[in-house]
């Protein structure tokens, strides 16, 4: 038996490793599987280039408990290690990084260590995170020389013993002698959790325990159906071959679909499409990403994409390394080229994280392009769906911008779709202003803009459905964007005003005569500080319309969206109350000598307006109600 210290310049490490790892213990499971995953694949290796002659036979790894003798045992059946590999990889390489390790991230934040663990190779180690003691039991696939097995042993303090044992297979067994502290780590149903989390498609089968399951008989029944009888199975944990790893052309769409239900069991929504991500230069590459239905809360996003590492799940909080717009989307990325478990801050600054987030952008568009071009049927089935995501990327990433505009699509209030092109071309003729300027219109509520877009369309404009939870946003974005052009909403103002052609029309009532009408709407319409408008409009028009002009409704707007325009939001509303000095019926009003029903008339029609923009309400409208009553008495 030989004894040792580990290093004996430092005091004991492990109550150290303990307290700066405290948050994320459950790591301590990924790394040991990772470490019998590496074994097991370098055997494979070895033996595919003729170094191992052996029977490489079932290299399951299998994860099991004691819970009585509190043990927690990872066998895999890899290269495993001599004494003298023992010696340096345990007790000085991978010790001398652990020390690295704390003497670095002493004072760091709690987050900032954790993500450096697996960096500074820390993964062996992090054993003593939950354990009292730590054992290693090994014999390495070589062939003569020293290669007896050996047993490693460290009870937390520097020291250590290696001796040699008898041991008849090939491979590794780390014990843990689980800590009072970290009894959790005993718990099967834990357990099991941790190995769904990290281990779920990593390349080696990974066997915890067993399972029911029912299993053909063979015989049959007296009604000559199959018999089934249940049977304890072992459990493999893990899909070793997931779809991300198989060659697209050997995968049909049912096995895209039934990776995403495997991916989120808990997901009962059909993914609209996928994209099969591979590249292989300028860095490794792979995945594949969905596109969900969006939903129209897209802060609250449970499913996200996953960031794996050669089949290691790393993280699915993927904010920060790919664009925003990006997180929207399901799926999986697995890099080698991303490494484990570091900080976040590290990889929003790495060069090669930076063209991954380009290069998948690229993939994206061109996916999205793909479709339009090929089939324009299905993308205008799918656009309400994609429709944010594609704002999204389009106002947050300029690049995606670009690439965007070739099938971005317009809606109008008709249901019919357009390119931005097409859509020019539609409105051209009819929507010039009187400076040639362009003038979109849209409505962010076809219902409570119903009158307004039936005016528009009266006088043979346009009107885009504008009411998805990004397309304000999404206006600004393209206001930057088109070249002389600007957009209205239809109640922004009379459509006279949005789009003024030739000069007004002669109002049919003098300077004078308004002078006189205004005051009788401005006493009525008082409460509400509406502006009194006057405005020749046509005979067909109502004889009164509320507005809301364009810039106050979209800062408040905007507020309400928390764009640190805050104070907007305590503005009152404001608006317009434009009376149409053209209709029969203000005529009719100005001349009326009676007072109480010119008075009658004022708010009748004041009320109508408002009713027609889904603003009158409590007093005012039973007040409408009863008043009407009367008049059509
Ligand atoms: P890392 O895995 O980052 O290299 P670790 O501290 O986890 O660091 O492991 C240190 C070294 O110990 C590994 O590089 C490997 O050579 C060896 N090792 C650990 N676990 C095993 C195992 N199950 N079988 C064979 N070698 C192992």
């Amino acid at each position: 038996m030989q004894k040792g210290t580990i290093n004996v310049q430092t005091e004991n490490i492990f109550p150290i490793i303990k307290k700066f790892l405290y948050s994320d213990h459950e790591i301590f499971l990924r790394e040991l599987i990772s470490n019998a995953v590496d074994a097991t694949q370098k055997l494979k290796t070895l033996a595919s280039i003729d170094k191992f002659k052996g029977e490489l036979g079932d290299l399951t790894i299998h994860v099991e408990l004691d819970k009585k003798k509190k043990l927690l045992k990872v066998r895999d059946r890899g290269i495993g290690m001599t004494a003298e590999e023992i010696d340096k990889f345990i007790n000085q390489i991978a010790f001398s990084s652990a020390e690295e390790f704390i003497k670095k991230y002493k004072g760091k934040s709690e987050a900032d260590k954790n993500a450096l663990i697996g960096h500074f190779g820390l993964g062996f180690y992090s054993s003593f995170m939950v354990s009292d003691k730590v054992e290693i039991i090994t014999k390495t696939y070589k062939k003569g020389g020293p290669t007896k097995a050996v047993k490693w042993e460290c009870d937390g303090s520097p020291e250590y013993t290696l001796t040699e044992i008898d041991k008849q297979d090939r491979g590794t067994e780390i014990i843990l002698h689980i800590a009072d502290d970290s009894t959790e780590f005993l718990e099967e149903y834990r357990i099991l959790e941790l190995l769904k989390k990290y281990s779920k498609f990593l390349p080696v089968p990974i066997q915890f325990g067993t399972e029911k399951v029912s299993e053909k008989t063979g015989l049959k029944d007296k009604d000559g159906n199959d018999e089934y009888k249940e049977v304890e199975k072992p459990r493999i944990i893990n899909n070793t071959k997931p779809a991300w790893t198989q060659k697209p052309s050997d995968l049909t769409d049912e096995d895209y679909k039934n990776f995403y239900r495997e991916l989120y069991p808990l997901n009962f929504e059909e993914p609209l499409f996928h994209i099969h991500l591979n590249v292989d230069y300028p860095f490794n590459l792979t995945g594949i990403l969905y596109f969900p239905k969006i939903k129209k809360n897209i802060e609250v996003q449970k499913d996200k994409i996953q960031l794996y590492s050669n089949q290691v799940f790393v993280t699915d909080s993927v904010e920060g390394i790919v664009p925003d717009f990006l997180t929207l989307l399901h799926g999986v990325l697995d890099s080698p080229d991303i490494p484990l478990n570091i900080s976040r801050s590290f990889l929003q600054s790495d060069a090669n994280v930076k063209k991954i987030s380009n290069h998948i952008m690229k993939k994206v568009s061109d996916k999205l392009e793909d479709i339009f071009k090929n089939n324009r049927e299905e993308f205008e089935k799918k656009w309400d769906d994609i429709k944010t995501f594609i704002q999204y990327g389009m106002i947050s990433e300029p690049k995606f911008y670009e690439r965007a505009e070739k099938f971005v699509l317009f809606k109008n209030v008709e249901g019919k779709y357009f390119t931005f092109k097409e859509y020019e071309k539609h409105i051209e003729k009819a929507q010039k202003d009187k400076d040639k300027k362009l003038v979109y219109l849209y409505t962010t509520n076809p219902d409570e803009q119903h009158a307004f877009i039936e005016a528009a369309k009266g006088r043979g404009y346009d009107v885009l459905d504008m009411s998805g939870i990004l397309d304000n946003h999404f206006i600004n974005t393209l206001e930057q964007n088109f070249k002389n052009s600007s957009f209205a909403r239809v109640d922004a103002d009379t459509i006279e005003k949005i789009i003024k052609k030739e000069e007004d029309q002669p109002s049919k009532l003098s300077e004078k005569e308004q002078e006189k009408l205004k005051p009788l709407f401005e006493k009525y319409a008082a409460k509400d500080h509406y502006s009194i408008i006057f405005e020749s409009l046509s005979e067909k028009d109502q004889p009164v319309i509320i507005t809301q002009p364009e810039f106050m409704r979209r800062m408040k707007d905007m507020s309400k969206l928390g764009g640190g325009m805050d104070f907007m939001g305590t503005m009152p509303e404001s608006y317009n109350l434009v009376v149409n000095s053209n209709h029969p019926l203000i005529s009719e009003i100005l001349n009326e000598k009676e007072e109480n029903k010119q008075n009658d008339l004022v708010k009748q029609v004041t009320d109508l307006a408002k009713l027609s923009q889904n603003l009158l309400k409590g007093q005012d409208l039973t007040d409408f109600i009863k008043r009407s009553l009367e008049l059509i008495k």
